[in-house]
């Protein structure tokens, strides 16, 4: 596999240099010369949640993933939404993001962040992608029929009903040319730079939590940007689970866009990580960040940090135990022995928790220089 060529894909740099300038001057000049009206961003917001989702839910966890399972009518929304992004199609999206993952910060990451900010935002976009028609990757979707109805009529969706669309709506409302701009160019290109975000902001600020050799980061205000995909470093540690942000209070609307289809019926097999092996990863991540300080610290010192780490990863050991213990029991409807073994689970891993935050606390107070 080649890892970059040089040949301009000029389609791309057009569409990518345009776009954004008729979007910000473009609708600017024309509002002020004809008047505002809160239809024209409601349109706007309407659009880019519908799309900006079909991008994050759809293309990336569902299809990309294969984070939960989806109804055909819920498959063929994303892939006509998603269409509308211009982000190619979604076989040709996957195909790329699984090779992202695979081979993350190394020269096969087509957005690789070693080759600087804007490569990874938006440059790597501007040559024409080597793995470009082959999919082996990604044999799975090639067998969709959803996916590969999507892949044959993308330009036309994503024009036609792109700036169709929007155009339309502002027919309506007595100003096609306000619908197109709001709608249609200043929507494609908020959409296209937070879906741009994930591989730039995301691999450069915040804290990598679930993975400390990795360049993804954990950012709660990327996050805010991009639907929830900026607990970047979790999702790179565990790309399976529909969540990206695990905590009830973390912005994600993609992971509440899911559970709903799923109250709804229309989504199911949501795959989540259990939770004393996201805490396992935590630890390790931390403990990879910490461990230079343990060289620092008196001898005593360190030998006293280094056994509660020991006992804390036992604990965890003990816990991810339980919890498969627990889920295997919960499957086989024991149904009082696994509320039993979900308690002694959940000790457990409280246990772990309480040593490791000894142990970081002990760490942290040894200066990170001699
Ligand atoms: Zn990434
Ligand atoms: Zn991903």
């Amino acid at each position: 596999m080649e890892t970059t060529t040089t040949k301009k894909d000029w389609v791309n740099i057009g569409f990518l240099m345009l776009t954004p300038l008729i979007a910000v001057f473009g609708t600017a000049a024309w509002t002020l010369a004809h008047g505002f009206e809160w239809w024209m961003l409601g349109l706007a917001l309407v659009m880019y949640f519908l799309v900006g989702l079909s991008i994050t839910a759809g293309y990336h966890r569902l299809f990309s993933h294969k984070a939960y399972e989806a109804s055909r009518a819920t498959e063929a929304f994303f892939a006509v939404f998603g269409a509308l992004a211009a982000q190619n199609s979604i076989l040709q999206w996957s195909s790329s993001h699984r090779i992202h993952h695979r081979y993350v910060d190394r020269d096969w990451d087509p957005y690789n962040i070693k080759r600087g900010f804007w490569w990874a935002h938006i440059l790597w976009i501007f040559y024409k992608n080597p793995g470009n028609g082959k999919y082996e990757n990604a044999k799975d979707l090639l067998k969709n029929p959803v996916v590969m109805w999507q892949h044959r009529w993308h330009n036309v969706l994503m024009i036609v009903a792109g700036f169709g669309l929007p155009a339309l709506v502002g027919v309506y409302f007595g100003d096609w040319v306000a619908g197109l701009l709001w709608g249609g160019f200043l929507r494609v290109a908020a959409v296209h730079h937070s879906t741009f975000f994930v591989n730039s902001l995301a691999h450069t600020l915040g804290a990598p939590s679930f993975d400390a050799r990795s360049s993804a980061r954990d950012n709660p205000f990327v996050a805010l940007l991009t639907f929830g995909e900026g607990y970047h470093s979790f999702h790179h540690r565990f790309p399976s689970d529909f969540r990206n942000g695990i905590h009830w209070y973390h912005w994600d609307p993609s992971k509440w866009l899911i559970r709903g289809l799923q109250a709804a019926g229309q989504a199911w097999e949501l795959r989540r990580v259990a939770a004393p092996t996201i805490e396992q990863a935590r630890m390790e991540a931390a403990m990879e960040t910490l461990a230079p300080r343990l060289d620092v610290a008196s001898r005593d010192r360190a030998e006293e940090i280094r056994q509660r780490v020991a006992a804390a990863r036992e604990k965890f050991a003990r816990a991810v135990e339980l919890w498969r213990r627990q889920a295997e029991e919960r499957a086989e409807g024991l149904s009082k022995s696994w509320r039993q073994t979900r308690r002694e689970a959940r000790q457990a891993l409280a246990d772990a928790r309480r040593d490791w935050k000894h142990a970081v606390s002990m760490l942290t107070a040894v200066p990170a220089h001699a």
